[in-house]
């Protein structure tokens, strides 16, 4: 029997080394702290950012997967500002799939006004799919994840989720998780040009979002997930 030593239960994908971070850094951090193992795949290096070297990012996308317990991380090497849901680009993606064999895969959900996170959302989705189809061949044993869920980094455009995660208790660990990348996000000290998300405003607006969906299911701080078409339940959820 082939052993898969490097299965994970969650495969988390992103267009860039700080999606997954912000979309749902939460409840990767709470699934590692319960004894799951959970990978990310970044899609590209983020090389197109006005801030930080792809080698600067490169470290500091090790240091927040420490912050949150990965057990892998990954980057595809995709062109930053190119993504696009080619037969190349899936077949990229499809080796780290076979590789990882998730229960569970997270990637971007649709839309956003960014073109690299509509891509991501599309490449991901299709990329499981192809992964179970035998004669796309990598050299890898086919398999397809059971689910797939989505998640939006910071502007929440879809209609509605289908679940918000509480991840009260784990805020901080999601909140440090994103301050590891610190070429990116508000620095008082960094004097170079200024970016959307190296703003004050949008670093604040990591907890108020946070807040929002945790009010709406009555708790501290939540996370939305979205799907596409129902979800199923093994049970009534809280019972
Ligand atoms: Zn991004």
């Amino acid at each position: 029997m082939t052993t898969h030593h490097e299965s994970v239960d969650v495969l988390a994908i992103g267009a860039h080394p700080d999606d997954v971070e912000l979309g749902c850094g939460g409840l990767l951090a709470k699934l590692s702290s319960e004894g799951k193992r959970i990978a990310i795949l970044d899609l590209t290096r983020g090389e197109l950012s006005t801030r930080g070297t792809p080698d600067e990012r490169h470290a500091e996308s090790e240091h927040a997967a420490a912050i949150l317990g990965l057990c892998a991380r990954e980057n595809a090497g995709l062109p930053d500002g190119g993504l696009s849901n080619t037969p190349e680009q899936r077949l990229a993606v499809i080796p780290f799939i076979r590789r990882f064999r998730p229960k569970v895969v997270l990637t971007l959900m649709t839309p956003d006004r960014h073109p690299d996170h509509e891509a991501a959302h599309y490449l991901g989705r299709d990329a499981c799919f192809l992964s179970g189809l035998m004669r796309i061949d990598t050299g890898q044993e086919p398999f397809r994840p059971e689910r797939i869920y989505y998640f939006h980094p910071y502007l929440d455009a879809a209609a509605s989720p289908f679940g918000i995660v509480d991840i009260s208790g784990f805020f901080p660990k999601k909140l440090a998780s994103i301050g590891a990348h610190k070429t990116q996000f508000y620095n008082p000290d960094d004097r170079s040009a200024g970016t959307y998300i190296s703003s004050l405003e949008f670093w604040e607006s990591i907890e108020h979002r946070a807040r929002f969906w945790g009010r709406r299911i009555g708790v501290c701080h939540g996370e939305a997930l979205y799907s596409e078409g129902p979800v199923s339940l093994s049970t009534l959820p809280g019972l």
